[in-house]
């Protein structure tokens, strides 16, 4: 069980800051830092000056069932290690992503991902300013660092799942074939179904289904 201290930051104007953090009685921020074996776990603010609610998050963020406090940048770091048998690009792509994320709650003071709410991460998405295609490539991304999350009790749901993707994908936003994904494609339909008719509608099909934007 990690041992938890109560602390004030306190405030330029107040009288007691030379006296220390542990200095409590004044009525700046109240913050807790989480230990365990000697080391620090986490740093989160609970959100009030009043003592009384201050115990009772702190409270809160102890009890069984709670959300692990992880701190989002070593959220980030354990996805990414997660995914090192992955291409290089990819990697690159979903590091970028969780980066800007990183970014926006260091601007918005949240350090732990419990922290993030659907409300903050619509507000990233909203700042972001991505064509549609690339848009929804990270908000799958974004599912899929949630998911972990979640796995790991860091969050109680993956809140990119209650993000819906961008509305209009017209067909021009969709990346064209080269000639040989299209040869490719053509040579796959061909090689199953029966009669030639079901051969023209896998080749007439096929496209479609390779697009893949159902899932918006
Ligand atoms: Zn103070």
């Amino acid at each position: 069980m990690p041992q938890m201290l109560i602390w004030r930051r306190h405030t330029p104007k107040c009288t007691h800051r030379r006296k220390g953090r542990e200095f409590l009685k004044c009525s700046c921020p109240l913050w807790a830092d989480g230990y365990a074996n000697g080391r620090r776990e986490y740093r989160v603010s609970l959100k009030t000056r009043d003592m009384g609610r201050g115990l009772k998050r702190a409270a809160e963020l102890d009890a069984p069932g709670a959300p692990v406090l992880e701190p989002i940048k070593t959220a980030v770091k354990a996805f990414m290690q997660r995914c090192t048998d992955l291409q290089p690009s990819t990697r690159r792509k979903y590091l970028n992503s969780l980066s800007q994320l990183q970014q926006f709650c260091e601007a918005q003071k949240i350090d732990i991902v419990s922290d993030l709410t659907v409300e903050t991460l619509e507000a990233f998405r909203a700042g972001r300013n991505l064509n549609p295609i690339t848009s929804l490539k990270e908000l799958h991304t974004l599912r899929q660092f949630f998911g972990l999350c979640f796995d790991r009790r860091w969050i109680s749901a993956n809140i990119a799942k209650l993000i819906k993707g961008p509305r209009s994908i017209r067909p021009n936003d969709v990346e064209p074939y080269t000639a040989s994904e299209v040869a490719k494609i053509i040579a796959a339909s061909d090689a199953f179904g029966r009669g030639a008719y079901e051969r023209s509608r896998a080749r007439d099909g096929a496209p479609v289904a390779i697009h893949g934007i159902a899932d918006r």
